[in-house]
């Protein structure tokens, strides 16, 4: 993980603490929430009247009876899941149109801005982290806004973010659809040789990536690529892999197609984005590594039922159909391999759909606690946040989500989270 800012505060805090140390030995509060069942994501053990006691930002402990003088936020109606985690999320979308060149008809401000109001519906869904899988902007909002949350400027769920989608000319990545007579955008993420990648890496690094993108085959949103071919070189890939680990980056690979999958897992890529085409020698591969999956289900399913309503580009959606076919099989591959696998959701959409990932995941063959643990622990795991997050244990964030019923007997009650606390602040209350 990168430098924390706020640790540059620290020598001013210590000093503070010890001036007022003597004064008032028990300064910071503790609180503790009650919760009717408590999930272990680990084993999927259900305490019952739990209290999570909570001192500043941190978990302090998990007990079964209520602490003497804490005060009590009472969930005793409700189930406590850890803090969930999109580990494939476009914190600048617009949720309103698929049309392919919205890009090129908005600023980096207006993503920004709708980037601030996109982290509110994760959040308010539960999302206490998410990874930002890359974006098109040369000038790399999704770093702002990882500072924002950092800093406390703005509200939010964690953000550890990639920087530019790695792409070859008129790859899945390649933004610029404008016509061979118009002069072109010089989007610095379109790559063409080995040394190419290098630079762009570079440039993600320098300021301020902490994962790496890359496309390694085509994709279905855009008009032009095809997502059954590689696109970047297993050469191009490996290039990247060694500029970014080095860096203490990690890589992930926008990867459909069969050839490109593999591609990318020989190159030594940390995690496979959707895999909608795995074979059974991809998932061997995948399984020998230790490649993660990022499956992304349901953004698939729902883009077909969005179909053109969002001014989506007829190829496009011809692509989408077509590919939505290969996902089960190629699910199936994964759970028969025992891959690791975590939550993303990449849906443009993302209003309402950010939490519907669990029920795709649960149709598509994994148990309820599996699909929790891959938004919980396996989210946190890949993201090297799980010291931090992805379950509730003494020590990590106090992340904390309430639903109603019972999330290991039917998921889709994820789909309807009732309060959020994040790091000891409750950023959304009961509805009254
Ligand atoms: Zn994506």
């Amino acid at each position: 993980m990168r430098f924390d800012p706020r640790l540059r505060r620290l020598p001013v805090l210590c000093l503070f603490a010890c001036l007022t140390a003597q004064a008032q030995p028990n300064s910071s509060k503790e609180i503790a929430v009650h919760a009717g069942r408590l999930i272990d994501v680990r084993s999927g053990q259900v305490t019952k009247d739990a209290y999570v006691v909570i001192e500043g930002e941190r978990i302090k402990a998990v007990v079964t009876s209520a602490p003497k003088g804490d005060a009590v936020i009472d969930m005793s109606q409700y189930t406590i899941v850890p803090g969930l985690i999109d580990c494939h999320a476009h914190i600048l979308s617009n949720p309103t149109t698929q049309a392919a060149g919205s890009y090129l008809m908005t600023s980096a401000p207006q993503a920004t801005v709708r980037g601030v109001a996109n982290l509110q519906i994760w959040l308010s869904h539960g999302f206490t982290a998410v990874r930002d899988a890359g974006e098109e902007y040369p000038s790399y909002p999704q770093f702002a806004l990882r500072e924002g949350v950092a800093k406390g400027l703005i509200t939010g769920p964690r953000i550890v973010a990639a920087g530019s989608f790695v792409s070859v000319t008129g790859g899945h990545g390649d933004a610029d659809l404008l016509s061979p007579d118009k002069p072109g955008l010089g989007q610095p993420n379109t790559v063409d040789t080995v040394d190419d990648v290098s630079r762009i890496v570079r440039r993600d690094i320098k300021y301020g990536a902490d994962w790496i993108k890359l496309m390694a085959t085509g994709g279905v949103m855009d008009p032009i690529s095809d997502y059954r071919v590689q696109e970047l070189s297993e050469d191009q890939m490996a290039r990247a892999v060694e500029v970014a680990h080095r860096a203490g980056r990690k890589v992930m690979a926008h990867a459909e197609g069969t050839v490109g999958i593999k591609a990318a897992v020989r190159a030594g890529v940390d995690s496979i984005e959707h895999g909608t085409l795995l074979d059974d020698e991809g998932a061997q591969m995948m399984s020998q590594r230790g490649t993660w999956l990022v499956p992304t289900l349901y953004c698939f399913q729902h883009d077909i039922e969005t179909g053109l309503s969002k001014g989506r580009d007829p190829r496009s959606m011809d692509k989408g159909i077509e590919i939505v076919k290969q996902q089960g099989p190629a699910f199936k591959l994964a759970l028969k391999y025992h891959l690791k696998i975590a939550y993303g959701v990449d849906d443009a959409d993302v209003d309402e759909s950010v939490s519907k990932e669990f029920g795709a995941l649960v149709r598509g063959g994994m148990t309820p606690l599996e699909a929790l643990q891959a938004a919980t622990i396996n989210s946190a795991t890949l993201l090297s946040l799980d010291k931090d997050m992805g379950t509730i244990e003494p020590g990590k964030y106090a992340d904390l989500v309430a639903v109603s019923g019972d999330p290991l007997s039917d998921i889709t009650v994820m789909e309807h989270v009732s309060w959020v606390m994040k790091g000891g602040t409750v950023v959304k209350p009961l509805a009254k």
